[in-house]
């Protein structure tokens, strides 16, 4: 198998035909063996039953159905779960992005030896508001987090490697950072390439305002897993050294004055009054609190299953 194209979807039922028949068309051009695996994601409109019917009659469609909505990411987990192909292409099913983009795709990946393509939407058709200025920044942001330099992170249109897709771990609503996933991984021949964009034919969105919010956690989630995933005592125990060191001198400073006035017999008050009392006790108190993070954040990563941790490359035949 040379090519898989997996397709989440949410209530699409009215793009379903359509974009499968436009696929078809392209890729009757191509000479690949490929496959279509669609997911759908808890869609309660009927997607499913046309998704069924359409795999009755060919083969190489493949579906796959969520008991509930979980969530564009966990849909593309299960979707390269499942992908056999050398080369595996992500698309909405929406039909905003254009299936006439696969063979470039393919070729970039089979043939140029990308880990990864990620499709730029330069010419965007939504709305301006509510999509293309927040883009411009969260991409700005993931840029300068991540230091992967793509303009358009969160487009729907990617080829990957297969050993990309089958080595990562994409959940929760992390697909808006794969190709951030995919670097952290060791996967860094990363590139882009501009791709026609529609607006929206059928339906609507499926993600509303809160997803600046979730974009926003995930995106620092992600630039401290990045840094210190593997190594979460690097930064807590740094923290909390600091905290820590800070509140002891000031304990220090405010317990030591107090003691010489009284040795030397000058007016003093209960330290509780001094301001550096409480700033000193609170620094100390989060100082231990950074330092149990620390060890705690190393428990976990030590009880994980290993695989997460590492990629093997590469292993001599004497392995296997
Ligand atoms: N989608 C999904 N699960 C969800 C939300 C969306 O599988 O919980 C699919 C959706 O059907 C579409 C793709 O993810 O195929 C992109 O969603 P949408 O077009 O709503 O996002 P937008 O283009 O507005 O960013
Ligand atoms: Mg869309």
């Amino acid at each position: 198998m040379q090519l898989s194209i997996v397709i989440p979807l949410l209530n699409e039922a009215q793009s379903i035909p359509e974009l499968q028949e436009w696929i078809d068309k392209v890729m009757e051009k191509e000479e690949l063996s490929y496959e279509v695996i669609y997911i759908d994601d808890g869609s309660t409109d009927g997607s499913w039953d046309i998704l069924s019917s359409l795999s009755r009659k060919r083969t190489h469609i493949k579906a796959l159905r969520f008991l509930s909505n979980y969530g564009k990411s966990q849909a593309l987990h299960a979707g390269f779960r499942a992908a056999q192909g050398a080369v595996v292409i992500t698309m909405d099913a929406d039909l905003q992005d254009s299936p006439e983009e696969i063979p470039a795709l393919y070729r970039m990946v089979a043939q140029e030896n990308y880990d990864l393509v990620s499709g730029w939407k330069k010419v965007r058709y939504d709305s301006v508001i509510a999509k293309n200025i927040p883009s411009k920044l969260f991409n700005w942001a993931a840029r300068k987090t991540s230091g992967v330099q793509l303009n358009d992170f969160n487009c729907g249109l990617k080829a990957y490697r297969k050993e990309v897709i089958k080595n990562i771990d994409v959940h929760g609503e992390m697909h808006r950072y794969i190709p951030v996933l995919a670097a952290n991984a060791g996967y860094t021949n990363i590139t882009q390439k501009v791709v026609q964009h529609q607006a929206r034919k059928y339906g609507e969105t499926k993600f509303g305002y809160d997803r600046f919010i979730k974009g926003f956690l995930d995106l620092v989630t992600i630039a401290f897993i990045s840094r210190f995933g593997k190594r979460p005592m690097h930064l807590f125990g740094t923290m909390g050294f600091l905290m820590f060191t800070l509140g002891f001198f000031i304990a220090i400073y405010v317990g030591g004055s107090k003691l010489y006035k009284m040795a030397a017999n000058l007016p003093y008050n209960l330290v509780t009054t001094n301001p550096w009392f409480y700033i000193g006790l609170t620094a100390m108190i989060l100082g231990s609190l950074f330092f149990i993070a620390g060890f705690l954040g190393e428990l976990i990563i030590r009880t994980g299953p290993s695989q997460d941790r590492y990629t093997i490359a590469d292993k001599t035949p004497s392995n296997s």
